[in-house]
């Protein structure tokens, strides 16, 4: 049965732990709660905000309209082929549980994602990445409600239109479709022995040799990236924030060489088209701005690119903070940084 709250505060509901309220908030279980949502009055004709784990999203103020927060779940593993076994997973289901129970099973190719928060449905909105892996690699299909309709429909991988840290749901597609379920493709590690964990990556590499690790099985790997992300990342309970706030830009070879020259130990990834990734917290903390505190917000000391609030601050604070910062990195590298964050 639909449960419907109204006049809400959203502190409890996003990672930043911005105080703003929402006029209604719906608790979605199952899709015919949202297929009920969306025929009802006064709901169907109100701004829609769809809400997983609130960690990837800045609320700028109150919120006049409906959250459609997902809470649906469930889980099946079958097997695909010989070596494979296909994942349907609801879209309410939290990620990192989904990947310690696929490490747990031997199911491999998520591994390098573990600790991140939120839902399996915002998974696909911004392609997740981290330590060298995109979900873009197990991703198989994702099944969505569109709103106007309550019409299914299945995207093939292709028709997600993956990116880095980008989808169609982030952009020609945005709050127009409701995510329901994820199926992902992975490796069942007990029928092979041809799986290759990913250890490129340079602090995952660092810590397997630190424990003399040598042949890691895809449970090493997420114990050496969740004891790297605990090292280093601020724990939203503790501090709120919602990771990264930019994007890593990527820029072209002119602009690479430009910056290289004036900065020789500028930090760098060429990309496979030729351009070049340069990590977005390196440009923040050249500018200064690496554990300033701005009354209650700041760029936390340890990764300048996770803005924080250190308790109270708005939505709108941390806005600002964000484009002082941008400003600033524009003005001295010609780089303008794109949120990865939602901002409302
Ligand atoms: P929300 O914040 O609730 O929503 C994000 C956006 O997706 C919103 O626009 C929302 O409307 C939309 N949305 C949510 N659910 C659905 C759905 N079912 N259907 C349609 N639209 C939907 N991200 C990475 O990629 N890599 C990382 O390594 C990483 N590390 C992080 C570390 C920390 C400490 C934190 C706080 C965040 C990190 N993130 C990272 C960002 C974030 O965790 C991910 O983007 C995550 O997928 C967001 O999930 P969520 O459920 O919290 O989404
Ligand atoms: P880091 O290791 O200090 O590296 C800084 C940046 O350089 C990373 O963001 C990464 O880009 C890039 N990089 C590092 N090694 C690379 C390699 N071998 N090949 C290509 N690119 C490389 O980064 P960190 O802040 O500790 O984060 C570690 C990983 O977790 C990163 O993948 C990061 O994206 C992810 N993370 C994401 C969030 C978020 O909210 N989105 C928050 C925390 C951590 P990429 O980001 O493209 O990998």
């Amino acid at each position: 049965m639909l449960a419907v709250e109204e006049n809400v505060s959203l502190k409890n509901y996003n990672t930043f732990g911005i105080d703003v309220r929402a006029r209604y908030l719906a608790h979605i279980c199952s899709t015919k709660d949202l297929v009920q949502l969306l025929h009802t009055e006064p709901y169907r004709s109100l701004p829609r905000l769809i809400l997983g784990g609130g960690s990837n999203i800045l609320f700028t103020g109150d919120f006049d309209g409906i959250i459609i927060k997902n809470e649906l779940a469930g889980l099946q593993a079958e097997p695909h082929n010989a070596h494979q076994v296909m994942i349907r997973v609801a879209s309410g289901e939290n990620w990192h549980q989904l990947v310690a129970w696929c490490v747990s099973k031997g199911y491999g190719g998520i591994e390098n994602l573990s600790l991140i928060p939120g839902t399996v449905g915002a998974a696909p909105m911004q392609n997740i990445g981290a330590y060298g892996v995109e979900l873009s690699e197990t991703l198989h299909t994702v099944e969505a409600m569109e709103l106007a309709t309550g019409k299914l429909r299945v995207f093939t991988k292709e028709e997600c239109e993956l990116g880095y840290r980008e989808s169609i749901f982030k952009h020609k597609l945005k709050d127009k479709y409701f995510i329901t379920a994820v199926n992902l493709l992975l490796t069942d590690t007990n029928r092979t022995s041809h799986y290759e964990c990913r250890t490129h990556y340079g602090d995952i590499r660092k810590y397997l040799d630190s424990k003399g690790v040598k042949t890691p099985t895809i449970a090493d790997v997420s114990h050496a990236v969740i004891a790297i992300r605990k090292s280093k990342l601020p724990d939203p309970k503790e501090l709120g924030n919602a990771g990264s706030f930019f994007k890593n830009p990527v820029i072209d070879e002119a602009h690479f060489k430009k910056i290289l020259s004036d900065y020789p130990e500028v930090p760098h990834y060429q990309q496979s088209d030729g351009t070049y990734k340069i990590p977005a917290a390196w440009l923040i903390e050249q500018c200064g701005w690496k554990g300033k505190r701005i009354g209650n917000t700041g760029s936390h000391a340890r990764q300048a690119l996770v803005l924080v609030n250190y308790g109270g601050a708005t939505g709108t604070e941390i806005f600002l903070l964000a484009e002082q910062i941008r400003c600033t990195v524009q003005e001295r590298f010609n780089i303008l940084l794109q949120p990865e964050v939602n901002i409302y």
